[in-house]
Formats: structure tokens, C-alpha cells, sequence
């Protein structure tokens, strides 16, 4: 079969990997430009989530490019994500194209499914050999991961920025050519030392939490690649959401049936007590996290009409109201402009800087 799969930033990389493991073409789509945003909200509904439409615009232009089969992933729970295959599936077929999809639901309650999907997607090959290239492609993602953590910490700090951004640019290269565990981890090793050995600028840069929808944290064409541009600006990112963690909880302590609340839940309680879908919760807790341990400020993303984040962006202005802690608001789709989010973002850095000085000046 020729498989496609929406993008979801670098999980491309394992993603594709894993697929042309077990012996399918792979078509991976164009990375997302303005041509995919267009296709995904001209023939998406206006008030569908954005990660849907940007899905869709990928879908179309794999399709185009020969694909004949479509890997979604499937969800349960009080958003929209469950519907997403579904949705796109019926948008597609009433354009005239022709495909299979194939649906990853949620081990939780939905293991045969689970089972059967991976069956499928194995096809020829042993349950061996499966285990084998997601061993892989888990290995690659938790890679990614490290440069990605590396570079939050790191780019704010680098001297010159286009050195870092080439870097970067190689490491992931370095990652989609390693064929073994082995390779996958030389390779993580050379990037990282990379990294740490450009030249710095002097001082510490301020440190701040970035929280939200899940998707939109992970894909820069969606959240206008903020955490490059703060950390062009001298901000240090430290993020906790991360596609390895959510596929951690989801699928792999869903299938063994283990206990899965996580610390970031008990976090929230005090001011969220329940699950509000996506990770809702996960904003509200990460927000009183940034607060006791001292960060300078909270950026929190998510898409236009996104309900989980909407209602924890409520909990989220009172919290960092009563404390004193600084909290910008992106609500981003199609229409959202680089040039005005560059003068946001460019403000809100003002403001932590005014921030530090008046702390000194206190301090003296
Ligand atoms: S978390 Fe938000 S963007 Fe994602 S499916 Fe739910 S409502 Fe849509």
C-alpha cells in the first residue's frame, strides 16, 4: 500500500520510519504550507479545530501525490478529536478521491480494534518485525525529543542563531537516516554535543512555560514556530506536553491497563477538579507549576474554537491574575498573521525584561 499520515512536526520522522519498516511506500506529505492551509479550511467546516483542517490539507495533497491508504490516529473522551477520521474521511470521499483509512484507536476500550489495526499495518511482516521498527521509531521520537529539549534550552543562549538553526536542521536530517538504535543514538549524541559547544551569549535567559493543545504545541507550521522565535529573543521554552508522553498515556499504560493519572492533574485540581478534554488540565496545572517554581511568564496556545483550552484559559487569567504572574493568550487558526504575532510575542518579552529590572531595582 502507499501510506500517508497527517504531520504532526518532527513525529514524521519516526512515523515514516515505522512504515517503511514494515515494507509500505511511504508518502510523506508536502510539509504544511500556505497551499495546505488553504485546501484544509477551503473544504474543511469553518468551525472545525484547526489540527482537522491542517490534517485534511495533508490528506489531499498525499492523495494527490499517489496515496492510497491514510493512517489517522482515532480518540474517546469530551473533544473532537474521536471524530476527526471520521470527519475528514466523508470530506475526502465527497471530493472523489479513493483511499482506505486506517484508524489507531485507543487501546482503552477499544483493543480488538487496536489489535486488528495493527495487523493490518504489519501486513506481511512478523509481530517480530513489527516490535522491531517501533522499537525504532520509538527510538527516534525520544531522540527528537532530547535535541528538541535541548534546543528550548539552548537557542536562547547561542551566540549566533543561523549556526543553531543549520545544527538543528542536521540533527533532524541525522535522525530519518539512522537505521539502527544505535545510529539513532551516535547520532543524538552528535547533535547534542553540537549544540552545547556553539558559542554563548552572556547571562541567563528568563524562563517560560509554554502550555496547550497538544498538536499545536508540536507542530510549528500551526503555532507560527514560536518556540524558534522565542528563543531568537532570548526566552527559554520549557515545555511538558509532549506527543512521546501522550502516546506514553494513551496507548501504551491504556493497553496495559495501568493507573494513569498523571501528576500534572493533581497539580490542577485545586482550580480544575475534572477532565475537560485535550489537555485542559494539563494547561491549568502547568500554569501553577510555572508559578511555584518561579518562571518569568506563561504563553498558552490553542486552537480558535479549541473548548478544553478555552475553558482553562478562563482558570488560567484568574490564577495568574491572583499571582502575579505574567500570561499571554494565543487562540491561533488560519487567519492568525505572523507579523502581529511577532509584535505580541515581541511585547510580552518586553514585559518580563521590565520585570527583572523593577526585581533588581527592588532588590537594591
Ligand atoms: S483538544 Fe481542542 S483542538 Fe483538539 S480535538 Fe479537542 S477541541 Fe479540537
Amino acid at each position: 500500500m502507499k501510506v500517508t499520515f497527517p504531520h504532526i512536526g518532527y513525529c514524521s520522522i519516526p512515523i515514516r520510519s515505522l512504515l517503511a519498516d514494515l515494507g509500505h511506500e511511504v508518502i510523506v506529505p508536502p510539509p504544511i504550507s500556505r497551499k495546505t492551509i488553504s485546501l484544509g479550511t477551503r473544504h474543511g467546516p469553518e468551525f472545525a479545530c484547526y489540527p482537522l483542517k491542517l490534517g485534511l490539507g495533508n490528506f489531499i495533497e498525499a492523495l494527490e501525490m499517489g496515496a492510497d491508504t491514510l493512517l489517522m490516529g482515532g480518540g474517546v473522551g469530551p473533544c473532537r478529536f474521536g471524530y476527526y477520521a471520521q470527519v475528514q474521511q466523508d470530506i475526502l470521499r465527497s471530493l472523489g478521491y479513493q483511499f482506505r483509512m486506517l484508524i489507531i484507536e485507543p487501546p482503552l476500550g477499544h483493543a480488538r480494534e487496536f489489535v486488528e489495526a495493527a495487523r493490518e499495518l504489519k501486513g506481511e511482516k512478523s509481530w517480530a518485525a513489527l516490535v522491531g521498527a517501533g522499537r525504532l521509531a520509538l527510538a527516534k521520537l525520544g531522540a527528537l525529543d532530547e535535541i528538541q529539549r535541548a534546543s528550548l534550552r539552548l537557542r536562547p543562549r547561542a551566540r549566533d542563531k543561523g549556526d543553531f538553526s543549520r545544527l538543528y536542521q542536521e540533527a533532524h536530517a541525522a535522525q530519518d537516516a539512522a537505521a539502527s538504535v544505535k545510529e539513532v543514538r551516535e547520532a543524538r549524541d552528535r547533535a547534542l554535543e553540537g549544540m552545547e559547544s556553539l558559542p554563548r551569549l552572556p547571562g541567563i535567559p528568563p524562563k517560560v512555560a509554554l502550555v496547550g493543545e497538544v498538536y499545536l504545541l508540536a507542530e510549528p507550521a500551526a503555532n507560527l514556530r514560536i518556540e524558534e522565535r522565542l528563543g531568537d529573543l532570548g526566552v527559554e521554552v520549557c515545555r511538558e506536553v509532549w506527543i512521546s508522553h501522550w502516546l506514553h498515556v494513551n496507548i501504551l499504560l491504556d493497553f496495559l491497563r495501568l493507573h494513569r493519572q498523571e501528576k500534572v492533574e493533581k497539580l490542577a485540581r485545586p482550580d480544575l477538579q475534572s477532565f475537560v478534554g485535550g489537555h485542559g488540565q494539563h494547561s491549568v496545572g502547568d500554569t501553577r507549576r510555572a508559578i511555584r517554581e518561579g518562571y518569568a511568564g506563561v504563553i498558552h496556545v490553542y486552537p480558535f474554537t479549541c473548548t478544553p483550552e478555552i475553558v482553562a484559559r478562563g482558570i488560567m487569567e484568574k490564577l495568574a491574575a491572583r499571582e502575579g504572574m505574567p500570561l499571554t493568550c494565543f487562540s491561533l487558526d488560519e487567519h492568525s498573521g505572523e507579523g502581529g504575532f511577532q509584535t505580541r510575542l515581541e511585547a510580552f518579552v518586553d514585559i518580563l525584561g521590565q520585570r527583572d529590572k523593577e526585581a533588581e531595582g527592588h532588590g537594591g
